[in-house]
């Protein structure tokens, strides 16, 4: 059934045995002949390359160079450096025996020159092509660099926003979360027929987003039938898009450490995906499979990851410690070191690096291919941002505005705008909110004052690598002066743009919060400066939903910009004045208070005794909706979504039925509607969700101007994994179709599925 889903989504050509062919198998499997156990382990080993040494980790004694000349190294991660790439693998080719190329991966999860918004962003624009053409940019930049293979796209479902790593991914739907690996894939890799010699990892395998109570490395438990379900149709997608590898998550996955996860590597990834590229740990996990209570010790650590099938040990460099003793010892035979082994090497064989193992970077294109980056990331930005709330047409401003304030502590950072991940990129290439708008104002008076600092309760030895380094915030009296400077600064402007939110290292790993309130002092001058009564725009910074249960009530027009990359300053002005209009849709309900999560729109219904709001899921203190659903977000212009037609009432369990709706721009100026389709299983071996994603498009119109879309509901929209027939199913039942502009659509109609 998994290869019949293949064939329908892919038209045909399921691409799950991943960008390799079978000469590049052929190839590897000629060579592996002609390795010894010493050679075939060190295929398998990734250390990291640190430039300089980090704080609490240990340092090799042994220099790179040496590792390099002794076969330990099939790949390196993290060095970004074209000159000392060509160097080491310059020793790989002529100073081994076999001459095997070293592979250099790297974090490149949204830029590497140039930074395209966050992945969380580019969700926002459920805009797929946007998100093929970010990775594609970034892989081009990267490759540049000489790095052939990115730990991107992370494709974990996140459903609750205090986990910082939210913003890696496309947020809480499998659906949309599918559409956008599949783009990534395709971006970073090419389309089947054109291929790029680069490789994507999809990660991290799998349900590292469910991690308890929002804690990042926490445990997560997740049935069979929301595993299933939920959090691995996006890997499904990225399987069937020919994914060269999956990186195993770090948690443990209902008891057991995904690097030992033989269910979730084997039974699932292999068995059930067929996916038939390699497997890299999370960074030190296979190590880690000790410390986390699963193995013995590190030998043990080697056998377990091995047998779940983990093909390349990230960082902890247990492999190469333990795995030829335990060959000689028996317990790994040759026969399953080799399937360890053959999918790297035929990767290898794959990017071309046998024949094209350096870096070009000094090559003249370079700065021609950075500034179009610019202008496509530019545009790209301001297609993400989502416009919660714009009362009284506040937005766009008008561009013969006299004076504008620019007040807060994201206001005036280039570095922030990158977002987290942003390794490569110089901040001092971004442009600030501050720096876009006076650009774009130029015969303005726009004044820039931060008011208040921000800092986390509980530093880590991350803060600081991107965006503001932490400081002690201001305190005492001048932090009194600071807030006095900004209030004076909004009482002499006629308008307030507010840049608040979370500095870009807030919403990363090891990143996770208990509160969704803005830090630090920000409510406290928001509300001091909305008193004042002057037009007041929030322009929001982070990945997570924050609590603006106040601001929502109170400030007339309020922006979720995420972090827009290098042109982010540019793309927020574009919007502020409106030559570019708002589109982006909400890729996670927000909630309200922390204390709602997890708030999900596909949840299914809770108990209820008869039709009725009596005895049904609720808080006494909080409606149980969230503040803006998933699928939310505003525009400057106004939009009819109308003419619901299905193309039959009743379809045979195996047939598909079309609806279609009209369109039309019912505004002043062109803009974008995402037109979203989502479905109800009334009844059958379990209780569906209340309402499913299964189709979207995001449309532009001209004022006045009209379009009919069309969504197929036909088997792949209908199965699901069902507990009660341990397997996937499509069922006779009664379906409800909505279609609309966000997860809270009612212009509805009604099939029926007869046996
Ligand atoms: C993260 C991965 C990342 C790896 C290498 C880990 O800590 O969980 O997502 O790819 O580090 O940087």
């Amino acid at each position: 059934l998994i290869a019949a889903m293949s064939g329908v989504l892919f038209g045909g050509t399921a691409l799950a045995q991943g960008p390799t062919s079978a000469k590049d198998n052929e190839r590897a499997n000629a060579l592996l002949k002609q390795m010894t156990t010493e050679e075939k382990v060190g295929q398998l080993n990734q250390p990291f390359f640190f430039p300089v040494p980090v704080p609490g980790m240990k340092t090799d004694t042994v220099s790179y160079e040496d590792r390099v000349r002794r076969g330990e190294v099939g790949s390196f991660l993290f060095l970004t450096d074209p000159k000392k790439i060509n160097e080491l693998q310059k020793i790989a080719l002529t100073e081994t025996r076999l001459h095997i190329p070293i592979l250099f991966g790297f974090d490149v999860i949204h830029g590497f020159d140039t930074e395209w918004p966050v992945p969380i962003a580019t969700a926002a624009s459920w805009d797929p092509a946007q998100a093929e053409a970010g990775q594609a940019m970034a892989a081009e930049e990267a490759g540049h660099a000489g790095l052939r293979w990115s730990f991107a796209p992370m494709l974990d479902i996140a459903r609750d926003p205090r986990w910082g790593r939210i913003s890696e991914g496309a947020g809480e739907d499998p659906y949309l979360g599918a559409a956008m690996a599949r783009a990534q894939v395709f971006g970073f890799q090419g389309r089947p027929g054109s291929p790029r010699p680069f490789m994507a990892t999809i990660k991290h395998f799998a349900g590292y987003g469910a991690a308890e109570g929002g804690r990042d490395y926490d445990a997560a438990y997740i049935s069979e039938e929301e595993l299933q379900n939920v959090y691995l149709p996006p890997f499904r997608a990225g399987v069937e898009a020919g994914a060269g590898t999956v990186m195993s998550a770090y948690m443990d996955l209902n008891d057991v450490p995904a690097a030992g996860n033989i269910h979730l590597l084997h039974d699932l990834l292999r068995e059930q995906m067929g996916f038939k590229g390699f497997v890299v740990s999370d960074a030190f996990a296979v190590g880690s499979l000790v410390t986390q209570g699963f193995a013995k010790d590190r030998l043990d650590a080697a056998g377990r990851g091995a047998a779940a099938g983990v093909n390349m040990d990230m960082g902890s460099g247990t492999y190469l410690e333990n795995l030829k003793k335990l060959v000689d010892a028996g317990k790994v035979s040759q026969a399953q070191l080799d399937e360890l082994v053959r999918p790297i090497l035929a990767a290898k064989y794959h990017l071309g690096l046998f024949e094209h193992p350096y870096a070009d970077a000094t090559d003249g294109t370079h700065v021609e291919m950075l500034a179009k980056h610019r202008a496509a990331e530019r545009t790209a930005a301001a297609r993400t941002a989502v416009l919660l709330r714009n009362e009284g047409g506040v937005l766009p401003l008008s561009k013969s505005v006299k004076k504008v304030a620019v007040i807060g502590p994201l206001g005036n950072s280039g570095a922030d705008m990158n977002g987290p991940w942003s390794l490569t990129a110089k901040g001092e290439d971004s442009v600030s909110v501050y720096a876009g708008i006076k650009a774009k104002l130029q015969s303005a008076d726009v004044e820039f004052a931060e008011g208040v600092q921000i800092a986390k309760a509980f530093p880590s030895s991350f803060d600081g690598l991107f965006g503001a380094k932490l400081e002690t915030p201001w305190s005492g009296d001048e932090a009194a002066s600071e807030m006095k400077k900004a209030l004076d600064l909004a009482s002499s402007s006629d308008v307030v743009v507010m840049t608040l939110g979370e500095l870009a290292g807030m919403d990363f790993e090891y990143s996770s919060r208990s509160s969704l309130m803005l830090p630090g002092k920000q409510q406290e001058l928001l509300e001091k400066i909305q008193a004042m009564g002057k037009p007041v725009v929030l322009l929001l910074f982070s990945t997570r939903p924050l609590d603006l249960q106040w601001a929502s009530e109170h400030i007339p027009a309020i922006m979720d910009c995420y972090f827009g990359g290098t042109e982010a300053g540019n793309a927020v002005a574009d919007l502020l004045v409106g030559d570019a209009v708002p589109g982006g849709k909400l890729p996670v309900s927000w909630p309200r208070a922390a204390g709602q999560i997890p708030v999900y729109y596909a949840h299914t219904e809770s108990h209820k005794p008869y039709d009725s709001k009596e005895f049904t899921s609720r808080y006494w203190d909080v409606e149980t909706s969230p503040l803006y659903p998933f699928g939310y977000g505003l525009s400057y212009s106004t939009f009819t979504i109308s003419d619901l037609k299905l193309s039959a009432k009743s379809s045979p369990v195996n047939g598909a039925i079309k609806a279609t709706a009209m369109i039309t721009n019912t505004g002043a100026v062109a803009a974008d509607e995402v037109v979203q389709l989502y479905i109800h299983q009334k009844y059958g071996s379990a209780s569906r969700p209340v309402r499913e994603l299964k189709g979207f498009e995001r449309v532009t119109l001209k004022p006045g101007e009209k379009r009919e879309v069309t969504f197929t509901i036909g088997h792949d929209e209908r199965n699901y994994w069902s507990a009660a027939k341990n397997g996937w199913v499509v069922e006779p039942s009664e379906f409800d179709v909505w279609v609309g502009d966000s997860s809270a659509a009612t212009l509805h109609d009604s099939f029926i599925v007869a046996e």
